[in-house]
């Protein structure tokens, strides 16, 4: 399944969350490009760089890292948890190329307003969480990722989830969703 929200929805947060409860393996392209800049590997300084001016890092880039990871036998037996990735038109069709017809189950978009997700990023302080930054990236997601729901809508595995609230509360929304499925 693919998780989709804007930056500071509590992704990452309800993601640990529902590892724990369904066993898959979570799979975050900013904990990846984080990672590969701990590292100091060619493509984690290029990323680096991007990452701090609230840019994203390439599509073909992108969508090679994912298709790779994808491969791993973790994945291929537990199944997979996205986050952050499709974040454009062009990485959700390489998605759908990646994992073939019925390889995707499941797009929840975790909703929490504009408003609200500036004051949480504020508050937690990346070393990304500029307001240039934040202001940014939240300018690419309305613009690149949010057209992105209308994509997992048309193919019927889209559903919206309320990220307001609880953590606990906003977590039995989503087990709400997603144990029909399972
Ligand atoms: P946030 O959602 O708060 O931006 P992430 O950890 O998901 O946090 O991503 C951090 C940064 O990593 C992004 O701002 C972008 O530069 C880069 N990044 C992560 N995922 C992608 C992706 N799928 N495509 C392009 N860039 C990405």
């Amino acid at each position: 399944m693919v998780i989709l929200g804007r930056q500071g929805s509590g992704k990452g947060t309800q993601c640990a969350h529902l590892v724990g409860q369904y066993g898959c393996v979570h799979v975050s392209t900013g904990d990846m490009l984080r990672a590969a800049r701990e590292e100091g590997t060619e493509l984690g300084i290029a990323a680096g760089e991007l990452m701090d001016a609230g840019e994203l890092v390439p599509d073909d880039i992108m969508n090679g890292i994912v298709a790779e990871r994808l491969q791993k036998d973790d994945v291929l037996s537990r199944g997979v948890l996205l986050d952050g990735f499709p974040r454009t038109p062009d990485q959700a069709e390489a998605l759908e190329a990646m994992l073939g017809d019925g390889g995707l189950t499941l797009a929840v978009n975790l909703d929490v307003a504009v408003e609200v997700v500036t004051s949480r990023m504020v508050e937690r302080g990346r070393a990304d969480d500029t307001p240039e930054g934040i202001a940014r990236r939240l300018e690419l997601y309305e613009a690149q990722t949010a057209p992105l729901l209308e994509w997992f809508g048309d193919r019927g595995i889209l559903e919206v989830v309320d990220g307001v609230g609880e953590e606990d509360d906003v977590f039995s929304r989503l087990r709400s969703v997603i144990d029909p499925l399972v």
